[in-house]
């Protein structure tokens, strides 16, 4: 007999939250239950009164969030007898929606904008073994088309726009509340196509529905300069971003990222592509945590706003520190170029045991 693990995916965790019956199929790789970890050094640079964690999303099954809604968008593909799925990618999708449609015995066909995606991304869907088109366009003009192929031919599309991606999705926030206790009062993530921010803010409202939590976070989310139409208030045509994950200037889920912002008392903002790098070593350096550069929008942003004053402003009681949940949506490793592009080479050193002791300071 299979032997039963203690996790087994967020469907089998929270079931009663969503939209699945005894007769779905459950199509899994044990995703979630990732990691809150307390971050000392950035607790300490927000200063007394706050704690700072970071719900480590990097360490699901395809390194990424993207497997909690795949899980949940593939098992009803299953459902409801598709044969194939397709989406357009910035990467960490298509590299999710390939792994579980290998697990459900699908095809999976994915475009990605021509030139625009990290290595690490792309050799994972194709080592999965979907059907991988370069279009040469952006991410949006890529979307276009799966909306119009996927609403013409039988083939499921399991872009968020999918409201079982955010169903499942929103689990993180069930997460997060089961191991504070409680929900934090701020969370901070990046924002591309806004699915996430999205259902996080889904999770928390029915969290609070349901009794689990008495109160919401503010939802603190942050576009990246070159990508930031929700900031701007238009479409940006030409998104330009290191943090390919976030590479997105018309996002599907718009109005509910605003939703998100304003019913929660939170804010949407930018931070440039050096703030999202300087955050991205130092998370590593200083935190333990290697995380891709879209993630690192999360830490820029904090950081942002901790220059401003935006945490000295709030009034903190004595006994009852205010937590601050950093959502760090993928793995370092999926983008291995931007790293090796931020370190330096290993000094070469003759193989004697007083060069290396001299390297080394002994
Ligand atoms: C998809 C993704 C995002 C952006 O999430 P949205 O739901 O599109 O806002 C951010 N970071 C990583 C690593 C991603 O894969």
């Amino acid at each position: 007999m299979r032997k039963i693990q203690k996790h087994e995916g967020v469907i089998a965790k929270y079931k009663k939250y969503l939209p699945v019956t005894a007769k779905t199929p459950i199509i899994t790789l044990n995703e979630g239950n990732t990691p809150l970890i307390y971050a000392g050094y950035l607790s300490g640079i927000i200063g007394r009164g706050f704690e700072v964690y970071l719900k480590y999303e990097g360490l699901n099954p395809t390194g990424s969030f993207k497997d909690r809604g795949m899980t949940m968008a593939i098992s009803k593909a299953c459902e409801e007898r598709s044969n194939a799925v397709m989406c357009a990618s910035t990467g960490n999708t298509s590299a999710s929606a390939a792994a579980y449609a290998v697990r459900a015995g699908l095809k999976c066909i994915v475009l990605i904008p021509k030139g625009a995606i990290a290595l690490g991304k792309l050799s994972q869907a194709l080592i999965h073994g979907a059907v991988v088109l370069a279009v040469d366009g952006n991410f949006d003009a890529a979307l276009d088309l799966v909306k119009d192929i996927t609403a013409k031919y039988p083939i499921t599309l399991v872009n968020s726009l999918n409201p079982y991606r955010i169903e499942g999705q929103k689990t993180a926030s069930f997460e997060i509340c089961d191991s504070l206790g409680e929900a934090p009062e701020f969370q901070v993530m990046p924002v591309g196509n806004a699915g996430n921010i999205t259902a996080y803010w889904k999770g928390y409202k029915e969290y609070k529905k349901e009794g689990k939590i008495g109160s919401l976070p503010k939802m603190l989310g942050f576009q990246a300069k070159g990508a930031a139409p929700i900031v701007r208030g238009y479409p940006v045509i030409n998104p330009k971003t290191i943090a390919t994950a976030i590479r997105i200037g018309n996002p599907a889920s718009w109005r509910q990222a605003e939703d998100a912002r304003d019913e929660s008392g939170g804010l949407i903002d930018m931070v440039s592509d050096n703030e999202i790098i300087t955050a991205y070593k130092l998370l590593a350096a200083k935190e333990g945590v290697f995380v891709e550069p879209a993630s690192a929008a999360s830490i820029a942003g904090l950081l942002k706003l901790c220059r401003r004053g935006f945490f000295k402003k709030i009034k903190v009681a004595k006994a009852k520190n205010k937590k601050i949940v950093c959502i760090l949506t993928g793995h370092g490793l999926k983008d291995p170029d931007r790293a090796i592009e931020s370190i330096k080479e290993p000094k070469v050193v003759k193989p004697k045991l007083e060069a290396i002791l001299r390297e080394i300071g002994y």
